[in-house]
């Protein structure tokens, strides 16, 4: 375990080969249970038309250079820096982040994990550059003229910018990717829990295992960062709906078709099918899963579930039992013995959590109302009714992002449950809860247009269940929509967002020659 940190110290940006502090006092990073000032950061007065430059010119031709095991080499070195230090991490994300030592597990743990994962997938494509996507198929009639398509690492910078509640999981499924596809990454986590991310870059630079420009960190702010992207380089984003907006529609973006792909908001559904009894084994799992995806890291999960459809008739025994399960947590610091949700991430986060739950409150009624510190990020969960979720149209709308859910009523059929879950306007994720296979396949298809996942919880697989908050890297994130529109992970899938598919046609001995130094991806 580390040494207590001796508050409050600068973390740094890595641009340029160099750690650079940034000028004048900076953000303040805050323990949000003790409202500790624990570090600063600042990137005013870095050259960020430099740093891309650099990562471009320089990482860029070092990291394509390498070959797909080269590179899984450098992924299983990241992760195991991760895992060596892991328990000092674990120790900051609590601090920083108001996570639990679960919470701060999921998250770290995710990261060194998704990072193995991409070192694997790696390694099995060998010494091969570049991807291909199918087989030459022919073209011509008199000649061998034929045509096939090759993924190609693109040639800019992969900028990467994250959400406040993953600050290790989130820039590590980025890098993951991006650096196995043979791009430099520019990695920006969100400045208010950036300590765990600036300490796992301080241990990867420290382990030397980065090629020189294959690796910039931003502690602080963006900046005018994105005024500097050019035609090749990826912006990844993760956050909210607004700030991917702002992203999607920033004029450097539009002017040179930057490619984008944004994870954002999500109102995540969970369904509850009409044959699940109260007591069975699938409820059970129902109401374990809910509680768990509501308070683990105090509901601040891009795929948290927000919205709970039961049929009509099970409405009063599912609320029973939701606050019955939720009353068991508690809620606290979470460096004290038994805590089970900590809190928010800061005291602005707390008041947005309560202005959501006034504004879904207009269409539904708060049902519960769970026990929580006062001051600090510390807030109470709440669980809200609505009889008619056609009514409640902020529940649909409105993504609170804390430890709060709304449980509404439907009629217990799939295409209600699709047509309601459709009503969030796209989700990353969401839920259906059964063991009639006829009802779970066609209320999986109901809900699929509007979900990036569908999890189904069932008795048959409970044992091994993970939860639908648990991302997976062989499995695509992301969702239509609200959700983003983006794409993330899912195996070599993954790979895709960071090269370019070019359509290649000609002889097909050519073909056949770049075909031979490829692999299948
Ligand atoms: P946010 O306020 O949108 O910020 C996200 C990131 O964007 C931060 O790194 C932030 O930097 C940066 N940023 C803000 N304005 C910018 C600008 N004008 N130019 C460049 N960068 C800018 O989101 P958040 O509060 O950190 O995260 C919570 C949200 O993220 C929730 O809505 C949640 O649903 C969503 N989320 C989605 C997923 C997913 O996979 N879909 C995962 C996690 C979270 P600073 O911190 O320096 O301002």
């Amino acid at each position: 375990m580390s040494e207590p940190l001796s508050a409050p110290i600068r973390i740094e940006s890595y641009v340029e080969e160099r750690w650079v502090a940034g000028e004048g006092p900076g953000s303040t990073l805050v323990n949000p249970a003790t409202g500790e000032a624990l570090a600063t950061a600042s990137t005013t007065g870095i050259d960020l038309g430099a740093a891309l430059r650099h990562a471009r010119e320089v990482g860029g031709p070092a990291l394509r250079a390498l070959n797909f095991a080269q590179r899984a080499g450098i992924l299983k070195g990241l992760a195991g820096a991760i895992k060596e230090h892991r328990d000092e991490l674990l120790s900051l994300a609590m601090k920083n982040g108001g996570n639990t030592k679960g919470d701060a597990k999921f998250d770290v743990d995710g990261a060194s994990g998704t990072l193995a994962f991409y070192a694997n997938l790696g390694r099995g494509l060998g010494e091969a550059r570049y991807l291909l996507d199918g087989e030459a198929v022919p073209l011509g009639r008199a000649t061998p003229l034929a045509g096939r398509h090759v993924w190609v690492p693109r040639r800019g910078a992969a900028v990467l910018v994250n959400a406040y509640n993953f600050p290790a999981w989130g820039f590590a499924e980025k890098v993951a990717c991006a650096f196995l596809a043979g791009m430099p990454v520019v990695v920006k986590p969100a400045t208010q829990t950036a300590l765990v991310a600036w300490r796992i870059a301080r241990l990867f630079v420290d382990s030397s295992l980065l090629p020189a420009g294959g690796w910039t960190f931003l502690a602080g702010p963006a900046g005018d960062l994105l005024d500097h992207l050019e035609a090749q380089d990826v912006l990844a984003f993760t956050g909210s709906a607004a700030t991917g907006a702002k992203m999607r529609a920033h004029p450097r973006v539009l002017e040179k078709g930057v490619r984008v792909n944004v994870e954002a908001d999500s109102l995540n559904a969970a369904v509850l099918g009409p044959d699940v009894a109260p007591g069975s084994p699938t409820w059970e799992l129902f109401v374990k899963e809910v509680v768990h995806e509501m308070t683990q890291k105090a509901g601040q999960k891009c795929t948290a579930t927000r919205r709970v459809f039961v049929p009509r008739e099970r409405l009063q025994a599912a609320r029973a039992a939701l606050v019955g399960k939720l009353g068991e947590v508690r809620v606290g610091d979470p460096a004290d013995e038994g805590v089970g949700m900590g809190p928010v991430v800061s005291d602005g986060q707390r008041r947005d959590v309560e202005a959501g739950v006034a504004e879904i409150a207009r269409g539904a009624a708060v049902a519960w109302t769970g026990e929580a510190p006062s001051g600090n990020g510390f807030v109470a969960a709440r669980l809200l009714v609505a009889e008619d979720p056609r009514a409640a149209a902020a529940v649909h709308r409105r993504e609170v992002f804390g430890p709060v859910a709304t449980l509404m009523a439907y009629d217990g059929t799939a295409e209600e449950a699709g047509e309601l879950v459709g009503l969030g306007e796209g989700s990353l994720v969401s839920s259906v809860y059964s063991d009639d296979a006829e009802f779970v396949a066609a209320a999986t298809l109901a809900m699929a247009p509007f979900n990036g996942r569908v999890y189904i919880g069932a008795a048959e697989v409970a044992a091994e269940a993970l939860g639908p908050g648990t991302v997976l890297p062989g499995l695509v994130h992301g969702g239509p929509g609200r959700a983003g529109s983006g794409e993330e992970l899912g195996g070599l899938r993954g790979l895709h967002h960071y090269m370019q598919r070019t359509a290649v046609q000609g002889p097909k001995a050519v073909l056949d020659r770049i075909g031979s130094e490829g692999v299948a991806g």
